[in-house]
């Protein structure tokens, strides 16, 4: 006891510890009260530590105490939102972000986002303008649409598009179709909040035509079809196909709404990716389709509806119009994504996720035999290039498996332990475990983030006890 009474007294206070030389560096850059904040904490610490220790340490170790609030002070004033090295091999992963942009989206976001732009304003005519035009037009040319809008995500142009074509009236969905798509996207769920009543037709694994064509009544307002985006119904099963909905729409003059998640803008099956695009969607003369701006079409997040001119005026002139809409600095990375699109080979090199997606096997081992050689001589763990196997991710291509490179690593150390550590990185990296081995997938790590990786790995070895470089 008496030992701990002499301990406590010996602990700084607040503000000769804010006096200390060793803090100076940090008021020239750092806010006050945050290093008055972490000067608290740490000392609030090391007293409940003398307190709640069975033998308190002989010593207070004045080194240490600095150490701590320095550190303290560094990790309050780290941004919450930071870059990730992604080493999953998923190249749409919803928890890292999804697309990540080009270049040229980026470039375009800085110089809109510092100033004033032409966002709703009519250079030409020096009056209002829409925030649609900027991109109505190039969505349009691409994907063979007549019109075209944009709101803040999928989810949003799902509810918009419910709201103005079927508030009050019935939309007749296939129950094999009734998707969800994580977190709290459930087709029924926003149907009903969209005021739109959802009647449910066929069975999970099998829905025919003549199964929307016997829903139908003098309630209906639209036909509904989802893109099993996350999913796969196989065996025994049958769905009615666009062509088919969109035949018995015509016949009984009601619009076709198609769901269909990714946004697909140029056909990747040549690289293992089979899913309908959004050009050859609307060639069936579909009425309104809806996709994401950030999962195959490798933009920002966005809400892309296209279709139809009678029913696109309904949207943008609905209420909800103004709650789901998009920012100009979407806007002006989406502007740049589709005019990469304009030339189809120029937007596979510049689009990262279409460049991540074709890339080839030779130039994934090329990157991968670079980490090998970066990795160098470890005690800890040795590494080998080995072939793996890749998801899209983003609830795209469910079935898709792609062939990459992964550098394996081998150790005594647990893989858990190394992949705790590596999440534990200033620039945090995020790798797979596959059978009690850590592994980096060279498909989602560019060239200029593999030093990171090696720098990250060093410090594991350092901080194990190994030699490190
Ligand atoms: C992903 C997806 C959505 C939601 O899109 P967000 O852009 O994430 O809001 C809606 N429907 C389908 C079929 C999807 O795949």
């Amino acid at each position: 006891m008496e030992q701990k009474q002499r301990l406590l007294s010996k602990l700084p206070k607040v503000d000769q510890t804010l006096q200390d030389q060793r803090l100076f560096g940090f008021f020239e850059d750092m806010p006050r009260e945050l290093i008055v904040e972490s000067v608290r904490e740490i000392i609030a610490e090391e007293r409940e530590n003398i307190l709640q220790a069975e033998e308190p340490e002989l010593s207070f170790c004045e080194e240490d105490f600095f150490q701590k609030i320095a550190d303290r002070i560094r990790q309050k004033n780290r941004r919450s939102l930071i870059k990730v090295v992604n080493a999953t091999g998923v190249v749409l992963h919803t928890n890292l972000g999804r697309a990540g942009l080009s270049s040229a989206a980026c470039e375009n976001v800085m110089e809109i986002a510092k100033g004033y732009s032409n966002l709703e304003y009519n250079v030409k005519k020096g009056a209002r303008g829409s925030r649609h035009s900027h991109v109505e037009k190039l969505i349009c040319k691409i994907t063979g649409a007549e019109a075209a809008m944009v709101v803040n995500n999928n989810a949003a142009a799902t509810m918009l598009c419910l709201s103005a074509i079927a508030e009050g009236k019935e939309v007749i969905v296939s129950r094999g179709e009734l998707v969800e798509i994580g977190g709290s996207f459930r087709i029924p769920d926003i149907m009903a909040r969209s005021g739109a009543k959802l009647i449910e037709v066929g069975t999970t694994n099998k829905t025919k035509p003549a199964d929307y064509r016997n829903a139908i009544s003098e309630e209906t307002a639209a036909i509904m079809k989802v893109h099993t985006s996350n999913y796969r119904i196989v065996g025994f099963t049958a769905e009615a196909d666009l062509q088919e909905l969109t035949a018995l729409g015509k016949e009984a003059k009601l619009p076709v709404i198609y769901d269909m998640g990714s946004g697909l803008l140029m056909d990747l099956s040549h690289y293992g990716i089979h899913e309908p695009t959004v050009g050859e969607s609307l060639k069936t003369g579909i009425d309104v389709i809806l996709f994401s701006g950030d999962k195959l079409m490798g933009g920002p997040q966005a809400g892309i509806i296209a279709g139809k001119t009678s029913l696109i005026n309904k949207m943008k002139s609905h209420p909800l119009a103004r709650v789901v809409r998009i920012d100009k600095m979407t806007l002006a990375a989406l502007e740049a994504t589709c005019r990469a699109y304009l030339d189809k080979d120029k937007a596979r090199e510049e689009i990262p996720t279409l460049r991540m997606l074709t890339q080839d096997l030779a130039s994934m081992k090329t990157r991968g035999e670079e980490l090998k050689t970066l990795l160098g001589d470890a005690k800890l763990f040795t590494c080998q290039v080995v072939e793996a196997t890749e998801q899209v991710g983003g609830g795209s291509a469910p079935t898709a498996e792609l062939a990459g490179i992964a550098v394996k690593i081998t150790s005594q150390v647990p893989a858990e332990k190394i992949e705790r550590f590596l999440r534990k990185n200033e620039v945090p990296v995020i790798a797979r475990i596959i059978k009690d081995a850590v592994h980096f997938d060279m498909r989602t790590v560019s060239d200029e983030e593999l030093p990171v990786i090696a720098d990250a790995m060093a410090a594991m070895e350092r901080a194990m006890g190994g030699p490190g470089r």
